[in-house]
């Protein structure tokens, strides 16, 4: 069966028609907080939101490609792989539109229900080269929200395939943007050869390795499920080049870079044979930049707010969290009471109740909260927060 093109749903006449739909995540609240300089000011209670939060244009992008696609083809089987954005507002919407959903596993008995008349809306983070000719194979109308930074980093690592050079990808093994991005690598012949790394631990096993130092068993007992099909690490890290999940921490990319940079020129005796480029996308860079310039301000405490399994989203608690009590929150609902805050943990990665720290909470002195939120939640979200910690701060907030 010949493969059918995408089909480009964002027209004007489509878009006139969801733009109810799409407008539903904005707020006037934070709009005018973005416009008198990222602060609100409550007798009680002061917000200060960092310079960049929220809704990047990938995101906003392949949010308004979905309803435009429930729109254009109304009536038909619509499906979505795993999830538009990992932001579980915005995907309840569209669940309750009747998407419906097909697993990251191109093996799953789903697949083979499908047919010509099906749609299915490829997600922001992309899909695997694998994933989209099964597809292409049952001839489904696709529809593609894959985001042109992700599309970058692919023609990076296709650039390293061709030229023999092994990807060494800075990601987490099981996010579907870095498996799409390891597909990449193979390139063309499917010959290409990837490794991801996850974390500066990850990044110094690799660098022992490249030096000589490290067991071949106990390598690939560790990296075993993170790299390609017949990847040797005795042959395959002679030539490296960086690529990155788009929405990893800047920081750490940028000292694993420089730990592999220094491997390979301790054994070569220069880094010739090491390549990177940063492919952190620009929208995480300048979140993870406003936060830090947020956190230089006095603040009690910090509110983050975002999926949990928001990579970029998770990665600006982190940073958060080193430096002052912080609290990740879904949504407003999480705001239970000041004594009992649903928030996610990072190290046992589940929601925990925290109370608001003494100092925070005194109703007798004013609050000085800090917030960001990650690229995928949207501004209505963000409202719902401020307007909660007002009313448990007893500050009146006009509607
Ligand atoms: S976070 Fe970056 S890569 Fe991801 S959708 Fe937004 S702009 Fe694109």
């Amino acid at each position: 069966m010949t493969a059918r093109k995408p089909i480009n749903v964002r027209r004007p006449e489509v878009m006139a028609r969801v733009r109810d739909k799409v407008q539903q995540y904005d707020s006037e609240l934070v709009t005018s907080i973005r416009e008198n300089g990222n602060e609100l000011k409550l007798p009680g209670m002061e917000v200060r939101l960092a310079s960049a939060f929220g809704f990047c244009d990938g995101v906003k992008r392949a949010i308004e490609i979905a309803y435009a696609t429930c729109a254009m083809f109304a009536g038909k089987r619509i499906w979505l792989i795993g999830e538009i954005i990992h932001n579980p507002a915005v995907n309840a919407d569209l669940d309750s539109m009747g998407l419906r959903h097909l697993p990251w596993n191109q093996n799953d008995p789903l697949y083979d229900s499908l047919n010509e008349e099906d749609v299915v809306i490829m997600p922001a983070f992309g899909v695997s080269r694998i994933m989209r000719s099964r597809l292409e194979e049952k001839g489904v109308q696709l529809v593609d929200s894959t985001c042109g930074n992700v599309i970058r980093v692919w023609q990076r690592v296709r650039n390293y395939a061709k030229m023999g050079i092994t990807s060494i990808i800075h990601g987490k093994a099981r996010h579907e943007e870095s498996q799409a991005t390891a597909s990449q690598s193979c390139g063309e012949d499917g010959k290409g050869q990837f490794l991801i790394i996850f974390d500066e631990e990850d990044a110094r096993l690799l660098a022992d390795y490249i030096l000589g130092r490290g067991n071949r068993e106990e390598f690939m007992a560790h990296f075993g499920n993170s790299c390609s099909a017949g990847f040797d690490p005795d042959v395959h890290l002679a030539e490296i080049g960086m690529a990155n999940q788009t929405t990893m921490l800047k920081s750490e990319t940028a000292q694993i870079q420089s730990l592999l940079r220094a491997a390979v020129k301790e054994r070569d005796g220069d880094d010739l044979r090491f390549h990177a480029y940063d492919t952190i996308c620009g929208a995480t860079q300048d979140r993870q930049n406003a936060l830090f310039e947020l956190l230089e301000q006095p603040l009690d405490a910090m509110f983050i707010i975002g999926g949990y399994n928001s990579s970029n989203t998770t990665h600006l608690a982190h940073i958060a969290a080193r430096k002052l009590p912080t609290f990740f929150v879904k949504s407003a609902d999480c705001l239970l009471s000041l004594r009992n805050i649903r928030s996610f943990d990072l190290k046992t990665k589940s929601e925990v109740e925290q109370a608001l720290p003494a100092e925070a909470a005194d109703m007798n002195r004013a609050w000085r909260i800090g917030l960001t939120a990650g690229a995928s939640c949207p501004a209505n979200v963000i409202e719902q927060v401020i307007r909660r910690l007002a009313e448990l701060r007893g500050c009146y907030l006009p509607l």
